[in-house]
């Protein structure tokens, strides 16, 4: 069940998360014994045939089964319970909580968004493989997974607590990062994502637009590759230069104490840090 290829490919992206979420692989939220999201998902059809859980189901982008055409579980349809295998007294095919079959099959009704998300799954699982052509040009693998991962970081944090309703479908901007959200939800965005692609930068364009996407929106997503940054440079830029982090000027006035020495040097550095404790608390 190790994601190594998936964390090999995004290598160059540096961690976003204190929580250590990886981009693009479901969080679980482990606490001890506990879960605080479904990140295992599951196809109930695939599961009835053979009792095994699929390596590719971890991933983010990974919520249309394939051989089925229907949307991927995260649950357990009596319960409600996450699906945590380990905990499981009988059978790996059963909820841990109820004993329910996982294989029992719920009607997820995700619309039309499973033909576009299912298109944005094909990419993505492709871009582990070869490089993605996009507008008439190749993207290699790890620019692909991580422009992908950035654009709809963007979108739904331009997007917030609207929802947009479109030819994919509806996608809303509420919750946390993807990587937390409900299959049901991690459809909708990705749909969005095939809807985009296919018609690529025209109709990102023309969402952005609509929607009112600036370059703010990129701007806690680092790493951006070329293709993200063709788009981003298009987009309204921030009306003021990004503010100087305090902490920033204070380790500056810090360090160029003590550079100086002298005798004075400790009570100096000790005034500074007093004066910026005073001014941080406001007293
Ligand atoms: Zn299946
Ligand atoms: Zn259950």
């Amino acid at each position: 069940m190790t994601l190594y290829h998936v964390q090999k490919c995004l290598a160059e992206a540096p961690r976003e998360s204190p929580f250590a979420v990886t981009t693009l692989i479901n969080a679980i939220g482990a606490r001890s014994r506990e879960r605080r999201y479904a990140g295992l998902q599951f196809c109930p059809l695939c599961l009835l045939e053979k009792p095994t859980f699929v390596r590719s189901w971890r991933l983010s982008f990974m919520t249309i089964c394939d051989q089925h055409i229907c949307c991927l579980s995260d649950r357990c349809s009596r319960c409600g319970s996450q699906v945590i295998p380990f905990q499981c007294r009988q059978s790996l095919t059963r909820c841990y909580r109820c004993g329910g079959m996982l294989s029992r099959m719920v009607d997820v009704s995700v619309g039309r968004a499973l033909l576009y998300a299912l298109q944005a799954q094909m990419m993505l699982s492709q871009a582990f493989v070869e490089s993605v052509p996009l507008a008439g040009r190749p993207v290699s693998p790890p620019d692909f997974l991580r422009g992908c991962a950035v654009l709809l970081h963007a979108i739904k944090a331009c997007l917030r607590t609207k929802q947009l309703t479109g030819p994919w479908g509806e996608v809303s901007g509420e919750g946390p990062r993807l990587e937390y959200l409900s299959v049901q939800r991690r459809v909708q965005l990705f749909a969005l994502l095939g809807w985009l692609l296919e018609n690529w930068p025209e109709r990102c364009m023309a969402i952005a637009n609509q929607i009112g996407l600036r370059q703010i929106h990129f701007e806690p997503c680092a790493n951006r590759p070329a293709w993200i940054v063709e788009i981003v440079e298009q987009l309204t830029p921030r009306s003021r230069p990004p503010r100087k982090r305090w902490t920033a000027t204070l380790t500056k006035g810090v360090r160029t104490i003590e550079s100086n020495g002298g005798a004075s040097c400790r009570s100096e550095r000790a005034a500074v840090l007093l004066r910026a404790v005073r001014d941080y608390h406001g007293n």
